[in-house]
């Protein structure tokens, strides 16, 4: 393993892949299975830096530049799936205002060149920065994340306690999204964008974005998955008086959590983390009530789970077992509810038809779904309102006087094609296709764009567009969400429907493949690969309607919690508005609100677009996170998987620029320092063909005029020694 206060080896086989002598599919997958057996686990694709002494290989050293973006280097991080020493105290204090370049690339010179860059350091313009973390489930995103936020509080130890509450917000957030599936023990299930803010060094406030939280685990979990983890840690921590405060029997009993529960010494693990979720509780500044009523609330989930309908003999309203009016009885207590009401919004369907109320009996199956709907609509409500809570609680205690800057941390779910995909599925690769859109502009179409303006000889590298995807899924009116929610509008449309109309306007797209037979589906090719999306399901969960029997029961609820969430609206970016906050709503969200709901794809569009928005006006860091392999184990490397990884990332392409590109953008400043040794040879002499290539030729004047003798002669020798050496015109201005 190389401690971080190392030197790496030569290049080539060093953390700085654009190193690499030979750059293909296999020297790149040698590369990183070599570094990777040696626990060397983070790699950069770093800019080609010809052999600049100090920096040779050492990867993490593109500086910042006066342009409008400057891209670092990209960090690619291999989950090593055990835990390594590089994260301690000691390892941070190494890497805290390092020294860009003389340590081996990790993920706190990531964090470190972010914040640096946001205040303007090492020559950079004073600029919002957003690290985006990708890959696939289980590749360590979270992980990152967590390490990222770690660094990045210990260089501003400013505000100590808001600092602290900031570190207490993931703990909180995995233990009521996050659950255990087959890809990841504890795999998220919604995407956040967290954003510090900052006024100079000093963190100011934190703000919370989540998308996508999967609601259905709440219900249904696969073989050898569970629910979210707070329900196990609400079993394993709470006491036997809370427990029977709350209403809560043997966890076996439940089937909303399959009736599984751990061996002791997993439940023992579980308490130490429901300890950890009150203290993180308690630090964010959750009250004591909030706390009580949300944890009745997942019970009242849990009971609800248990309630079960038999079919009705002749005309006669659905049957329930002795033991399902028991667990009704139960979830009506626990949710603060009237028994019957709640019981009429299973079995019943209340709607308003020209002033007169009229009631519409479910059958067994429309019951069950109802309470389904029921416990998902809570659960994302409880997560929602945590939040917004936390939004509250973390919200910036700024000066006026001072310009706030933010760094934000992307951490989304990563591309899924699984054997059934679904309208969530499509939602979560759409966010995918925007990410890699976002790379693409970044590290392809700028980077080329500025060269070509630069007038540089450059071979144009070609990437893998994947603008007419987004087109497919995003176009007004004709796009695929566009047209869902056309259909969703009709009331006598169904999911068949939707499918006729995706067959008929995407004809002969090259993005899109109808189903084959009488499978109601279509397909999309991603950039990632192709995914057969499952169609059956998309209108109703595309219209996201809450009945308005259910909604009136809960603002009823004598439970002060479950009545603020049920009488709050949700913003157009999809985060909870309890009404008391209404006056502080933006006059576009009001707008929103006073019309018609919208639909869950339009509300997922709109919030992908305000993060794109926020992404697009920081400048980018990318940290690509790789599954070594399936098993989750130490050491092992599948070449394959690998592989796969490599391709739909781009990296190959990736590196390649970064390696023949103009990565490295030394201040003035700094090169004069660093290259005012190469002072020799003072009567070199300039043919006029060869000065006029030289970049200090572009320099600002008043600095050019102080130093251009010595550098002009220092230039010289630099082109000599540094092959391809060059530097351009507009970062010079
Ligand atoms: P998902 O998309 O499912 O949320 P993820 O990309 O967020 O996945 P993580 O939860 O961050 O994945 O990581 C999965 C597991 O891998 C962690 O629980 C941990 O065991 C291990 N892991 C990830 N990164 C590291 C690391 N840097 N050091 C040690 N173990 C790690
Ligand atoms: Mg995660």
């Amino acid at each position: 393993m190389v401690s971080p206060g190392e030197r790496e080896p030569p290049a080539g086989s060093a953390g700085n892949l654009a190193a690499l002598s030979e750059l293909d599919e296999a020297s790149l997958l040698r590369g990183l299975r070599e570094r990777f057996l040696r626990q060397q686990v983070y790699v950069s694709a770093a800019g080609a830096r010809g052999g600049v002494p100090g920096r040779r290989g050492a990867g993490l050293t593109a500086l910042p530049s006066r342009r409008q973006t400057d891209v670092g280097d990209i960090l690619i991080a291999l989950n090593p799936f055990q835990p390594l020493q590089l994260y301690g105290r000691e390892v941070s204090e190494q890497y805290r205002c390092h020294d860009e370049g003389s340590l081996p690339p990790h993920i706190f010179a990531v964090a470190d060149r972010a914040y640096h860059a946001m205040l303007g350091r090492r020559g950079a313009r004073p600029q919002s920065q957003c690290i985006v973390i990708s890959g696939e489930s289980g590749a360590g995103k979270t992980e990152s994340t967590k390490l990222l936020l770690q660094h990045i509080m210990n260089l501003c130890k400013g505000n100590s306690q808001l600092e602290q509450q900031i570190l207490q917000v993931n703990p909180l957030l995995e233990a009521f999204g996050n659950a255990q599936t087959v890809m990841n023990d504890n795999s998220s299930r919604f995407g956040k964008y967290i954003q510090l803010r900052f006024q100079n060094n000093t963190v100011r406030g934190a703000k919370l974005s989540e998308y996508l939280l999967e609601k259905s685990r709440v219900v249904q979990q696969d073989t050898g998955e569970r629910n979210f983890h707070i329900f196990y840690y609400m079993f394993a921590g709470l006491s036997s008086e809370e427990k029977e405060m709350y209403g809560l029997l043997d966890p076996s009993l439940y089937r909303y959590i399959s009736g599984r529960f751990g061996t002791e010494d997993v439940a023992q693990r579980w308490k130490q983390k429901y300890q950890e979720v009150c203290n993180a509780l308690d630090m964010v500044g959750f009250q004591e009530q909030e706390q009580v009523d949300m944890q009745a609330i997942l019970a009242g989930v849990l009971s609800l789970g248990n309630v079960t309908f038999e079919p009705p003999e002749s005309n006669a309203s659905l049957k329930m077992s002795e033991a399902s009016r028991g667990w009704l009885k139960a979830a009506a207590g626990q949710f603060g509810v009237q028994e019957e009401e709640l019981l009429k919004c299973l079995i019943c369907t209340m709607s308003v038809t020209r002033g007169e109320q009229i009631q519409r009996f479910h059958t067994q199956q429309q019951a069950e779904d109802a309470r389904d709907s029921i416990a998902k609509v809570a659960y994302g409500r409880v997560f929602g309102w945590i939040v917004s809570k936390i939004n509250e609680l973390l919200a910036e205690n700024v000066d006026p006087e001072v310009e706030l800057r933010e760094i934000g941390i992307l951490d989304i779910f990563g591309f899924e094609n699984f054997a059934v995909n679904r309208f969530e599925q499509l939602c979560i690769n759409l966010a995918n296709e925007q990410l890699q859109h976002f790379f693409n502009h970044h590290i392809f179409q700028l980077e080329q764009a500025a060269y070509r303006e630069e007038e540089l000889p450059w071979e144009t590298i070609t990437f893998n567009n994947n603008e007419p995807i987004l087109n497919l899924l995003l176009a007004k009116p004709l796009g695929l969400l566009s047209l869902l929610d056309e259909q969703s509008a009709f009331p006598q449309a169904t999911d068949k429907t939707f499918v006729d109309k995706l067959n008929s306007s995407f004809k002969g797209n090259l993005h899109f493949q109808p189903a084959r037979g009488r499978v109601l589906g279509f397909s999309i090719i991603h950039y990632a690969g192709k995914v057969q999306y499952t169609a059956g399901g998309f209108l109703e969960k595309n219209r996201d309607t809450l009945p308005a029997n259910v909604r009136g029961l809960f603002i009823n609820s004598v439970t002060p919690l479950l009545s603020v969430l049920f009488t709050a609206t949700i913003s157009r970016t999809g985060t909870l508005m309890p009404h008391v906050k209404a006056k502080i709503i933006p006059e576009a969200d009001n707008k929103f609100n006073s019309t018609r709901k919208q639909s869950a794809g339009a509300q997922f569009r709109h919030s992908l677009m305000v993060l794109m928005e926020r992404m697009y006006s920081a400048n980018p860091h990318f940290v690509r996170c790789i599954k070594p392999n399936s098993q989750k184990e130490p050491g092992v490397v599948d070449n394959q998987m690998l592989l796969q990884q490599l391709r739909y990332n781009g990296l190959l392409e990736t590196i390649r620029i970064r390696r023949d590109g103009f990565s490295w953008r030394p201040s003035f400043e700094e090169f004069a320092e660093r290259y005012g040794i190469l002072l020799v040879k003072p009567d070199v002499s300039l043919t006029k063909e060869r000065k006029s290539r030289l970049f200090f030729k572009y320099w600002h004047q008043e600095q050019l005029a102080k130093y251009v003798e010595r550098l002009e002669r220092a230039a010289v020798v630099i082109q000599k020694v540094f092959r391809g050496f060059r530097c351009r015109k507009s970062y010079l201005k």
